[in-house]
């Protein structure tokens, strides 16, 4: 997304009046860009990073951490700099959901040298430093999934209260003063999904059952304000949420990459599908929410039903009368579809999709693949629509596409090129957990960039059922899957492109025979004579590379990571943060998290930032790169000339 321009959003009627006018000018858009760009070929590997972080206030004194919500303030300095010089910067800034919640990316994408493994560390080190500058005594900076007490009493610095009877949320918990404020559209996004589902959203995550936790576990919502509408939607034994805040107030980390030409993009689209759940349960990283342990380990849920826009009817409660489709799934979920002639056969879920959309997609000679998952998306309702866009020119604008685009917030996105842009076809891999420190984040990056590699050169094929990545999905967020869940996984990663098949092939054993389950450890670091693992496979890549000292030695730091998380010799951020909690002298084993024990986890974690307490568990003892700010210019031009292209 880039800067948000100034505008005025329309109410929930207009837009819903406008609804199939964003769908029809979408899908006409899509398929003039389509036709300009289809044979668009010759990019090159370019890849970024995108991190979100939130604002903290320590009141050091009372021993409490608060949400700062100054996010706009310091947006408002630290895109100063773009303004006055969009393509000499080392870091760009976007607002995000929450009024204490910044995105950074690098300043421009990386390219496809290894020595570029070297520098993203250094960036978003950079970045971290350049908002730190900004910052009020008390105040930092931290990429952290989730914000243990959000939604809690008095969370925000300054103080705000929810109101429950007005606004775009009315959450018991959630102040609307809590979402971005320095453009409407996040205030928008809140009230027309709230508006267009018919009630609040409801998101209820399995509390940790503690030795003292109450059972059952049932709060009095009436107490704080409740009409009834949130007790009855909150489940018992449920640690309950009732705002889009507590989803798209998390933090993440993703990835965009450039493809040479659309057929490598769906290659990757695809590939990178069942990498998703597995990447999930590894960086797992959020669970604790609303001020409880839960029961699991990442936000992904709390995302999905935070932003569920479903009606009682899409959602198969009532018999189809006003909408046009029973949906199974959020806006924000996992893919449902693959777009690659080796995905086709393993497309095994019944997909939902507009037909006449999809019959005028195919008519433009889009093939089945693409019209289907287009034709898919477009099954949503714009839940965003500002007065100044309803009119485009088709020909040149994609606004009404990207409308519909970014708002299917998916585990992978299909990036078509921007109109009248250097950039080519791009995906975008968006499941993982933002981690404490830049190393860690900066390790999942190339570990996942290098994966991308692999796959291109070595064909792999990591391709399961569809319907298997869903099974996924659910097992990675469970209580430390990371070491107690398997994953259906593609037993030969080697066998590559298979030819397509006409239909579904989950009916006959070919298809089943594909997958079997494994562990985090088999699929990351190998089985012996069974798995080649795909760390195993990075290094062997590499190992047929020249690649500068210090590079290589950072990626071989961050590999490590990697395998040492995956075998759970290192702990993922999840399960720190609850032993953390669990042997906190505050905690009374009730799965509460308590003002001190959160403001003792925050500083702790702060610390570990900064490198002022070393995490063992976390990070092991000797983990350290050898990251810096830029490329020597002399491994710049020995790389770019021996073609040591990643
Ligand atoms: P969004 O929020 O829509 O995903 P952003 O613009 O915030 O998009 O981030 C996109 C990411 O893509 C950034 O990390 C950026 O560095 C990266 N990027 C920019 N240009 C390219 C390109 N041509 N190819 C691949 N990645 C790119
Ligand atoms: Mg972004
Ligand atoms: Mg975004
Ligand atoms: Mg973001
Ligand atoms: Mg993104």
């Amino acid at each position: 997304m880039g800067l948000l321009t100034e505008g005025s959003p329309l109410s929930w009627e207009e837009t819903k009046a406008l609804a199939d006018h964003v769908r029809q000018h979408g899908v006409v858009q899509f398929i003039n860009l389509y036709k300009r760009l289809r044979d668009r070929q010759g990019d090159v590997l370019k890849w970024g990073d995108e991190v979100e972080y939130i604002l903290v206030k320590f009141d050091h004194a009372r021993k409490v951490a608060r949400v700062s919500l100054r996010a706009a303030d310091i947006l408002n300095i630290l895109q100063e700099k773009e303004l006055k010089n969009p393509h000499g910067v080392k870091s760009l800034w976007r607002p995000e959901y929450g009024a204490y919640m910044i995105e950074g990316t690098p300043g421009k994408p990386y390219g496809g040298l290894l020595a570029h493994f070297n520098i993203v560390e250094a960036n978003m080190k950079y970045r971290r430093e350049e908002v730190a500058r900004l910052l009020n005594p008390g105040e930092v900076v931290m990429s952290l999934t989730s914000f243990p007490r959000l939604g809690s009493h008095d969370f925000t610095d300054p103080p705000t209260v929810p109101t429950p009877e007005t606004g775009a949320s009315r959450s018991l918990f959630f102040p609307d003063e809590a979402i971005f404020q320095g453009h409407p559209r996040f205030r928008t996004l809140t009230r027309n999904i709230r508006q267009r589902r018919g009630s609040k959203v409801a998101i209820n995550l399995p509390i940790f059952r503690d030795k003292k936790t109450p059972n059952p576990f049932v709060e009095n919502l009436e107490a704080v304000g409740g009409n009834g509408e949130s007790s009855e939607a909150a489940l018992p034994n449920h640690v309950y949420m009732d705002a889009m805040g507590f989803g798209m107030g998390c933090c993440c980390l993703q990835l965009t990459f450039q493809a040479c030409n659309i057929n490598e993009a769906r290659t990757l689209y695809d590939q990178l599908t069942p990498l998703c759940p597995i990447m999930l349960a590894l960086t797992a990283a959020s669970p604790l929410h609303r001020g409880y342990v839960t029961d699991v380990d990442c936000r992904w849920n709390v995302i999905s039903c935070s932003v569920d826009c479903r009606t009682r009817e899409e959602r198969g409660e009532l018999p189809l009368k006003h909408n046009k489709f029973r949906i199974p799934k959020s806006r924000y979920d996992s893919i449902d579809s693959y777009l690659s002639p080796q995905g086709e056969k393993y497309n095994d879920v019944p997909l939902i999709y507009d037909k006449a959309i999809y019959e005028q997609l195919r008519d433009a000679d889009i093939d089945h693949l693409l019209a289907q998952h287009i034709a898919h998306l477009f099954i949503r309702d714009s839940v965003s629509l500002f007065s100044e866009k309803v009119n485009q020119d088709d020909e040149q604008d994609t606004d009404h596409f990207e409308n519909i685009q970014s708002t299917n917030w998916q585990t992978m996105r299909f990036k078509p090129p921007p109109p009248n842009s250097p950039i080519g076809w791009r995906v975008e891999f968006r499941p993982c957990e933002v981690q404490i420190t830049d190393f860690e984040n900066a390790a999942i990056v190339c570990f996942v960039v290098l994966l991308t590699r692999v796959i291109l050169s070595y064909q792999l094929n990591f391709i399961i059922p569809i319907s298997k990545v869903d099974e996924n999905m659910k097992r990675a967020q469970k209580r430390d899957a990371l070491r107690q869940e398997e994953f259906y996984f593609r037993k030969d990663i080697t066998t590559c492109v298979s030819p397509p098949a006409a239909t579904s092939c989950c009916q006959t054993s070919d298809c089943c025979d594909v997958y079997t389950p494994m562990t985090i450890d088999q699929i990351i670091n190998g089985k012996t004579d069974e798995f080649p693992g795909l760390i195993p496979l990075i290094n062997s890549y590499l190992s047929g590379m020249d690649v500068d000292a210090d590079t290589h030695c950072t990626i071989q730091q961050y590999l490590k990571l990697i395998q040492r998380r995956a075998s759970g010799d290192l702990q993922t951020t999840a399960r720190w943060m609850r032993q953390f909690v669990q042997s906190h002298p505050d905690y009374r084993h009730d799965s509460v998290v308590s003002e001190r024990i959160n403001y003792d986890l925050l500083t702790q974690i702060h610390g570990i930032q900064t490198g002022e307490i070393p995490c063992p568990d976390l990070l092991g003892t000797c983990l350290q790169s050898k990251t810096q700010e830029s490329i020597p210019a002399a491994v710049e031009k020995a790389e770019a000339i021996n073609g040591e292209c990643c």
